[in-house]
């Protein structure tokens, strides 16, 4: 077998709507060359597996970029242009036996509401039609025929909490390579909806955990080869948002279309179910007061989630717990660069009154608070514990602690998502040792936070809160549940190459 090359490219952003807030250089983490695979190799990542894969494999693999981003409002355009013409500029220079972008898939620039789509056709115009480009995407990705359209095979994660992103990369690798050798010849069933899932769409619980089944049922049998199903970021208010199902054939799609059809059919009809209801914050609050309750409750801030794209002002955690139980020790973070300037013209030790939260995204309102200032700095870098994302280096970025009685208020300058406790431990705060710790994700932390303490995820206002009603959606509709709509879905066939398939009726 001659020596096979894949070029890899990484980039992640999950984009929110109703976050006016453009994100630029200061929330972006950029590698470059080398760099790129140092940093990805070994971890849980799609272009993480898809690197171990290759060097197993004896495939070289050539990875120019690895840009990343948080969840949050558009990127700068510029920012997304530039990755794109280091990804262009490489794939045209060098031979090679596929394309490998793993993305998020729901990420928006100031310009483009799909980057994806339009990276994918970039790339397309300089490899030409018969090299394959292949991508892993977060199954939250927003995914269009446009996106599919130069797009051989694309896979999304399997897992909500998210926990199988290596996975994804060893199936992406293992497919591509099965392209390349001619043993795969992908043929991909489309269909889209427009419906949001609203909270109840884990993997391992009903209704979404019998349709996984079914799909590595008919995996395992060879009925098909792959099927994926994207749930949606449920914050993106553009034309053409909703639940996407892509199964694959190899060389032939009736299978494919049907069983696509048979998930898709399965997945609105459980449309009603998919709503969570979530725990009482006041509930919480006196439960975490309690001495029968031992252990420390982490505590996701459903509707101020920055996993989620929302900017982690809110205050209405840290108000509930001034009322209800000031007594007890809790870490609160909560975003305010305006707080942060302030707090740099104090030292370690002093006493400052400040006005915190609520400065950003108009949900929420400031709290004065008096207390001591125990910790600032500018920047810190930690390790995630995992298994979300173990072993990925992220940092900090400014934060101060105030100490306001036993309430612990972490203050960032940017918006933090503290999936994993040891964003805490670096800021001074071992989780375990705290009634309450605030997180602002809703899922990935209950597998991070698992070991510190009692996950439980409190329904709270917020441009994260899936009480979607509450939020002025336009472009999207219409969309379940806001509109009432009869189940009339896009399909479409493609197979690679840009033969052109036949719309199924
Ligand atoms: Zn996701």
């Amino acid at each position: 077998m001659p020596n096979r090359r894949l070029l890899l490219a990484h980039l992640i952003q999950e984009a929110h709507s109703f976050n006016p807030y453009v994100m630029s250089h200061a929330q972006c983490q950029l590698h470059e060359g080398d760099a790129s695979i140092a940093r990805l190799r070994g971890t849980n990542t799609v272009a993480g597996g898809v690197i171990d894969m290759a060097e197993q494999a004896g495939v070289e693999v050539v990875c120019p970029i690895d840009m990343r981003f948080g969840a949050g409002g558009r990127v700068e355009h510029s920012i997304y242009e530039y990755f794109k013409n280091v990804v262009v500029e490489a794939a045209a220079a060098g031979t090679y036996d596929a394309i490998v972008l793993a993305l998020h898939g729901a990420m928006m620039t100031t310009e483009l509401d799909d980057p994806e789509a339009d990276l994918m056709q970039a790339v397309r115009s300089v490899v030409g039609p018969h090299v394959p480009i292949t991508a892993g995407f977060d199954l939250h990705a927003h995914v269009t025929e446009h996106t599919i359209a130069e797009c051989d095979y694309l896979t999304a994660f399997q897992t909500n909490p998210h926990i199988d992103m290596g996975e994804t990369g060893h199936r992406l690798f293992a497919k591509t390579m099965d392209i390349i050798n001619g043993e795969f010849e992908p043929v991909c069933a489309y269909i889209h909806f427009p419906m949001l899932t609203l909270g109840n769409d884990r993997h391992d619980q009903e209704p979404l955990f019998s349709l996984y089944e079914r799909s590595r049922a008919a995996e395992a049998t060879g009925r098909v080869v792959d099927s994926s199903i994207f749930t949606v970021q449920q914050f993106l208010d553009i034309e053409n948002v909703g639940q996407t199902i892509l199964v694959y054939g190899n060389g032939i799609h009736s299978e494919a279309m049907a069983f696509a059809e048979e998930l898709a059919t399965g997945l609105w009809g459980a449309r009603d179910s998919l709503r969570e209801t979530f725990a009482d914050l006041d509930q919480q609050i006196l439960r975490a007061k309690s001495a029968e309750q031992k252990r420390a409750l982490i505590l996701g801030d459903q509707g101020d989630r920055v996993a989620g794209g929302g900017l982690g002002d809110s205050t209405h955690i840290l108000k509930r717990v001034l009322e209800l139980a000031p007594e007890i020790k809790a870490a609160i973070p909560i975003t305010d660069p305006a707080a942060m300037a302030a707090l740099r013209q104090h030292a370690v030790g002093d006493v400052v009154t400040l006005s915190v939260g609520g400065g950003m995204s108009g949900f929420f309102e400031p709290v004065t608070v008096t207390g001591e200032l125990v910790r600032i700095s500018e920047n810190e870098r930690y390790t995630r514990r995992g298994p979300s994302g173990a072993g990925l280096s992220e940092p900090t970025g400014p934060f101060a602690v105030v100490r306001v009685g036993a309430i612990d208020i972490v203050l960032t300058e940017l918006p933090c998502y503290y999936i994993d406790p040891n964003n805490f431990v670096v800021m001074g705060i071992e989780p375990q040792l705290y009634d309450i710790v605030v997180t602002r994700s809703g899922y990935h932390y209950t597998m991070n936070f698992a070991e510190a303490g009692e996950c439980v995820v409190v329904q709270t206002p917020g441009m994260t809160s899936y009480q979607v009603e509450n939020l002025p959606f336009k472009r999207a509709r219409p969309i379940y549940p806001l509109d009432d709509i009869a189940y009339k879905p896009q399909r479409a066939i493609r197979r690679r190459n840009g033969v052109p398939g036949h719309p199924a009726a």
